[in-house]
């Protein structure tokens, strides 16, 4: 075994954004050598890699798996200690509750990013790359699945979300708090969390999401039904609820064979209610429907592509959301 390594995987992001001119607008121009951070000595050594320089609204279905094949790849060295993965923040915690449910390894993969861009007074992007290298070196981070570090503060990926549009404190994990904290050189690990691991060899993309407001149509069920989708996350109201007019087509889906998930649009916690009226979540899981345990629509959406991946067995699939 070779000297102990820390693999930075880069992808793009503000925080490898700048602007080529004053006003012209940030674009992905930083690359690995540009994220690398002066370090405390006794690191593990680092080395970095690009795996692409995009905003994360550009990420494909398709890169984002080649991405979690390639942290597999990588983790399975082994001189490597640990994955630090800059990303667009955007939909950093989709990549990360992906590599979360879908790499079995215990070491740690930690991604980061940045608010501001590097023309930016106040560019984090750093400091941020910093902690999230001392987080992905630290023992106690071993086990604890993906996690997201911004701002000095440790996420575990199945509970963080994006919760502002500028703010650099806008990675939380609302209704259960961080796992912990990087102060200075040292990393805190206050609390851990219990992760699962479905482990399947591809994504089935043909995957819709539906989130519902006050006296929603149900035609966009009936089109993403008509499209052939494979299954279907709803972000339901409160705990789980949808209008009465939505039930005869969620029961009639489940009855086709296309698997329908509740989630809530509510930030957090899990779907579920002792309600007795009509589209009530208590309905749609006597109906079939299986239940969201407090992952918002996006990543629900994900579990449901893995799941689906995994196995085209109702009665697994069913197990795997129990
Ligand atoms: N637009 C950026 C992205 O790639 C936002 C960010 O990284 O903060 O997601």
């Amino acid at each position: 075994m070779g000297a102990r390594r820390l693999v930075v995987l880069t992808t793009g992001g503000t925080i490898a954004m700048r602007e080529d001119a004053p006003g012209s607008g940030a674009v992905p121009r930083l690359h690995v050598a540009d994220l690398l951070p002066d370090l405390p000595s006794g690191l593990p050594e680092v080395t970095g890699e690009a795996f692409c320089n995009l905003p994360s609204a550009h990420l494909t279905l398709e890169l984002l798996w080649g991405l979690r094949q390639r942290v597999a790849a990588i983790l399975a060295r082994d001189e490597v200690v640990g994955i630090v993965i800059p990303h667009g923040t955007d939909t950093l915690e989709e990549t990360a509750y992906l590599l979360d449910l879908t790499i079995a390894s215990d070491k740690p993969i930690v991604l980061t990013g940045a608010m501001r861009t590097a023309s930016d007074v106040g560019y984090e992007g750093l400091a941020n790359m910093r902690a999230a290298l001392l987080a992905a070196a630290d023992p106690q981070a071993a086990g604890l699945g993906a996690l997201v570090v911004l701002n000095d503060t440790v996420h575990a990926a199945r509970y963080v979300t994006k919760m502002h549009t500028q703010s650099l404190d806008t990675f939380q994990s609302p209704g259960w708090g961080p796992l912990g904290r990087v102060e200075g050189a040292r990393v805190i690990i206050a609390c851990r969390t219990a992760r699962e691991v479905i482990p399947t060899a591809r994504l089935e993309t043909r995957v819709a999401l539906l989130q519902l407001a006050v006296g929603m149509e149900v035609d966009p069920l009936r089109e993403a039904l008509a499209r052939g989708v494979r299954g279907i996350v709803i972000e339901g109201l409160g705990g789980g609820r949808v209008p009465p007019w939505w039930v005869d087509d969620i029961r009639a889906a489940i009855g086709a064979g296309v698997p329908i998930v509740i989630a809530s649009r509510c930030p957090s916690g899990a779907v579920g209610d002792r309600y007795g009226y009509a589209g009530a979540c208590r309905e749609l899981a006597a109906a079939g429907a299986l239940l969201s345990d407090g992952l918002n629509g996006a990543k629900a959406r994900l579990k449901l592509m893995v799941t689906l991946g995994a196995t085209n067995d109702p009665a697994q699939v069913r197990a795997l959301w129990a």
